[in-house]
């Protein structure tokens, strides 16, 4: 076992997902002693990192030409629609332009990258996809991690960040089923939201938390965070915000990962459990709209609800790991739902009638939309009329939550009195309110965990040769 409480390390970082990875591995390569502490076992090490597909970058991939790369000006225009202006704007911009090398960061520590994957999401030109996923890059930062030096406990669980004032004295640590303090000179957090906290989720969400499905890892409990809130460090983030899409009503609890997600949603009519639609699925390209379906789940009754489509629709987007449920009739497939039968042919009926003929394009913003209904269906609208008929049954997919600690542009944790800390960091979703009013971008994730990350880790071990 690892002798966690006989030294002082330079740099302790709590969570072993990527922003974790890569403050330790930064803070290694300047020189400090680093220890990595990960509540999972080490099969379940990388959070929801292990989970992950690609990272959004700034002149990323596809942009081989001058004139088809993703600039700064650009990425700013998508993170500030998507936030609804609710971000930091300096932090964000800091964020994007640290993107730019991230790539030739990665690639020296061992993630490889593929083409993008096609389908509804199409970020060909603002997202690198890691091949073999985000359980490849994990895997890749850990190998380096260890191979640089950096030492790494698993199974064991951070209960306390102890402050004196803005200062660390130590962790509260328990590690098998002892409850140790470890010291270090500097620390970075980078455990995660509280996501996987249902009773904390409830305090926002009432009961209807129970009906969530937790897209990643069980251990983002959000411990640390509420340590640290509780001892006077500055929260940012509305805590009822989170990354939430719809996913299969039939995957498991926690962990079931991307190939639960539904990518049918605009090629759907989406009904809640009075087989009523409510929300527009076509309002605008998938990328910029998957993230709020989970919310909208959330707030109908009982959290489920139905994407309901026809057979010309049945090979447009990448389908779920479930089958999806089929039916030669409307009636047939709300009998198979337990729906209200009557109810939902009307609401296939008006549907249809609403519809007015375009030429559809799932591409494009085609000009397929409905006229004269609420709310209506702005773009690849069709008739629902070419049996069979398949329905996928949907709830809210909770993927991180936005409420954090506040940190400025040398991830340095901010206090209630707006004070930096000295030794203590934060990165990746613990600190994504920063950034993260509402909203989200996809891969923005892993860019800001990146970012921060090594901003941690770099900060981190100045601090502790200072
Ligand atoms: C299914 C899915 C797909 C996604 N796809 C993408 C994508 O393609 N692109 C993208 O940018 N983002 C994606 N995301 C979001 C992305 O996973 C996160 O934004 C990012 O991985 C967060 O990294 P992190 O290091 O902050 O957290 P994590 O990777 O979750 O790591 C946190 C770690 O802290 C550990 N921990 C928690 N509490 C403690 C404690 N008290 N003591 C010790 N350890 C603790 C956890 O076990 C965990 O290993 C996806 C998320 C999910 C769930």
């Amino acid at each position: 076992m690892t002798d966690l409480a006989g030294r002082q390390w330079d740099v302790v970082v709590v969570g072993g997902g990527n922003a974790g990875l890569c403050a330790a591995i930064t803070a290694r390569e300047a020189g400090a002693s680093v220890l990595v502490i990960e509540h999972a076992p080490r099969h379940f090490r990388g959070g929801n990192s292990r989970h992950t597909r690609n990272a959004r970058l700034m002149n990323a991939p596809g942009g081989s030409s001058q004139a088809n790369s993703y600039t700064e000006a650009e990425y700013w225009v998508d993170l500030n629609q998507v936030t609804g202006g609710q971000t930091d704007e300096g932090l964000a911009r800091m964020t994007i332009r640290a993107t730019a090398d991230l790539r030739h960061w990665m690639e020296k520590r061992g993630v490889r990258f593929q083409p993008a994957l096609t389908g509804t999401l199409n970020l060909s030109r603002t997202n690198a996809f890691f091949l073999g996923g985000g359980k490849a890059l994990v895997n890749a930062y850990y190998v380096t991690a260890a191979r640089r030096g950096v030492v790494i406990v698993y199974d064991a669980e951070v209960r306390d960040v102890c402050l004196d004032g803005p200062a660390v004295r130590e962790l509260t640590v328990i590690h098998g089923g002892e409850r140790l303090a470890v010291r270090a000179k500097a620390v970075v957090v980078a455990s995660g939201g509280f996501q996987a906290n249902l009773e904390w989720l409830k305090e926002y969400w009432g009961e209807a938390a129970d009906n969530f499905l937790v897209r990643g890892t069980p251990y983002a409990m959000g411990r640390v965070l509420r340590s640290l809130l509780d001892q006077g460090v500055a929260a940012v983030g509305d805590p009822a915000q989170c990354h939430a899409v719809a996913i299969d009503a039939r995957a498991p609890k926690f962990d079931g990962g991307i190939v639960t997600r539904l990518d049918c949603i605009p090629f759907s009519i989406v009904v809640d459990r009075n087989a009523e639609r409510f929300y527009d699925e076509g309002q605008d390209v998938w990328p910029k709209r998957y993230a709020i379906w989970g919310r909208l789940v959330a707030q109908r009754p009982r959290q489920i609800a139905y994407a309901i489509f026809d057979s010309k629709a049945e090979r447009l987007f990448m389908p779920s790991l479930f089958r999806p449920i089929r039916a030669d009739t409307i009636a047939e497939l709300g009998r198979a739902l337990d729906l209200d039968v009557g109810r939902l042919e009307a609401t296939v009926r008006t549907f249809n009638a609403a519809v007015v003929p375009g030429t559809f394009d799932s591409r494009t913003l085609d000009d397929c939309r409905t006229i004269g209904l609420t709310p209506p269906k702005s773009h690849w609208a069709r008739v629902v009329d070419t049996p069979p008929f398949f329905a996928y049954p949907l709830r809210p997919g909770i993927t991180f939550t936005y409420l954090g600690v506040r940190v400025d542009e040398h991830a340095r944790v901010i206090m209630h009195d707006g004070t930096p800390s000295a030794n203590l960091f934060a990165a990746g979703e613990i600190m994504s309110g920063n950034i993260l009013g509402q909203g989200y971008l996809a891969g923005f994730g892993m860019a800001m965990g990146s970012v921060f990350g090594r901003i941690a880790g770099e900060r981190a071990a100045i601090h502790a040769h200072g």
